[in-house]
């Protein structure tokens, strides 16, 4: 859903003097200063309020007139929150726009750690705490890019986005930002997700993250039939189908692809059984599955599907999946092509500030970048900084990475918007 009048190939160059003026570096230690701040205020999915209202301010302080956009889902989580969103307007409206999305909100706080979770604190360049690296990091990094950018003639625009609940079930921040539209005249973006860290192989920032796996998530009820445990014969057993099942899905085949690998499929849990001497009669199988481009929710049902057929299994078997606020919750794979002008401008914005070419890979999870790189249909880039723990105890994030990043993602910025 690019905008048709936006021309992709406008590829930097277009600005009055920018092909001579260097683009603008952010300041490492407000960058840091930031981060510590942003991970200082504790923000675990669906408790936002504190962090987004600190993002808001901090944008409206230097004249960028954020907005909250409202995340409402009042029928399965009763969420209320808001994004903050602003933009920079550039000069010409057939000039591309660049998204720029980072979640504001972190896992629980994990109680293993041995020191305060939010502590922010640096020690030989690391900087500590719940969602330093996912995606406290990456948040400073775009926030400071795109404070640095405002003071840059731009020829398209720069849309900011902090959103909410990346890491809840259901990622209604950036869902919300698709289905309210605002991703329609946007023509590429950019995520500032951890890296390498959370890549499918092994390389080392800087990295350029191209794609990403997508993922269902089925339930299969089993229903055997009843009767006496002396007796096994004359019942169904629904936990032993549940668990032939379980082994069969475990080896089964699944797609493949140049780029994101295989697919994969991964039982979860078994719940079902019976507590006296009877024939379970029920069982219900949790399945994984992550998908490649080709691979839809559709043909995952008809693998699941052929399996049972196979398996020529008494117990009666039904596929489900899993209830969500809106059909279009899904997070599908998607590739983004290499030649594609924000690829070139992120490539060569790292060289400028790094020295040297990138890495280019693909993400091994899921997250909001599956909703805007297939939903949403923009081709999209993940750039982050590094670290470790993420999602435990112990999470830190390399604060010149940070640094790195947002210089990175201020160039690219510059050359992709001209
Ligand atoms: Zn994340």
């Amino acid at each position: 859903m690019t905008d048709s009048g936006a021309d992709p190939t406008a590829d930097g160059g277009g600005g009055d003097g920018s092909e001579n003026d260097p683009a603008p570096t952010v300041d490492p230690e407000e960058t840091v200063d930031l981060l510590q701040k942003l991970v200082r205020i504790p923000s675990p999915y669906f408790e936002e309020a504190e962090i987004t209202g600190f993002v808001h301010d901090w944008l409206a302080e230097r004249g960028h007139d954020p907005e909250y956009h409202r995340v409402s889902e009042p029928d399965i989580t009763e969420y209320e929150g808001d994004n903050v969103l602003a933009r920079l307007e550039g000069s010409d409206p057939d000039a591309p726009t660049l998204l720029l999305n980072a979640h504001v909100d972190t896992v629980k706080l994990v109680e293993d750690w041995d020191e305060d979770p939010c502590s922010g604190r640096i020690e030989d360049g690391k900087l500590y705490g719940q969602g330093a690296c996912d995606m406290k990091g990456g948040l400073a990094a775009v926030m400071v890019a795109f404070d640095a950018l405002s003071g840059v003639e731009l020829a398209g625009d720069v849309l900011l986005t902090a959103v909410v609940d990346e890491e809840g079930p259901y990622g209604l921040g950036t869902d919300r930002l698709i289905r309210d539209g605002y991703t329609d005249d946007c023509d590429a973006a950019v995520v500032t997700e951890p890296g390498p860290v959370l890549a499918q192989s092994e390389m080392e920032n800087p990295a350029l993250l191209l794609g990403a796996r997508g993922r269902v998530f089925y339930d299969i009820e089993v229903r055997g039939k009843a009767a006496h445990g002396s007796q096994p014969e004359k019942g169904v057993n629904a936990v032993v189908d549940a668990g032939r099942l379980a082994a069969t899905l475990d080896d089964m085949e699944t797609g493949d692809h140049p780029k994101l690998g295989s697919g994969s499929v991964c039982p979860l849990k078994i719940e079902g059984g019976s507590q006296t001497l009877s024939v379970p009669e029920r069982a219900r199988l949790m399945v994984d599955r992550h998908v490649v481009v080709g691979e839809t929710k559709e043909t995952a049902r008809a693998d699941a599907e052929r399996v049972v057929d196979e398996l020529g299994l008494e117990s009666e078997v039904d596929i489900g999946f899993r209830e969500a606020p809106d059909p279009d919750i899904v997070y599908g794979p998607y590739v983004t092509d290499e030649g594609h002008p924000l690829v070139t401008a992120l490539s060569e914005a790292t060289r400028s500030v790094c020295g040297v070419d990138p890495a280019y890979g693909y993400f091994s999870s899921v997250g909001d970048f599956n909703y805007l790189g297939d939903r949403a249909d923009l081709p999209t880039v993940i750039l982050g900084p590094d670290g470790e723990n993420i999602h435990g105890a112990g999470e830190f994030v390399y604060t010149d990475e940070v640094v790195e990043v947002a210089d990175i993602v201020t160039e690219a910025a510059v050359r992709f918007c001209g």
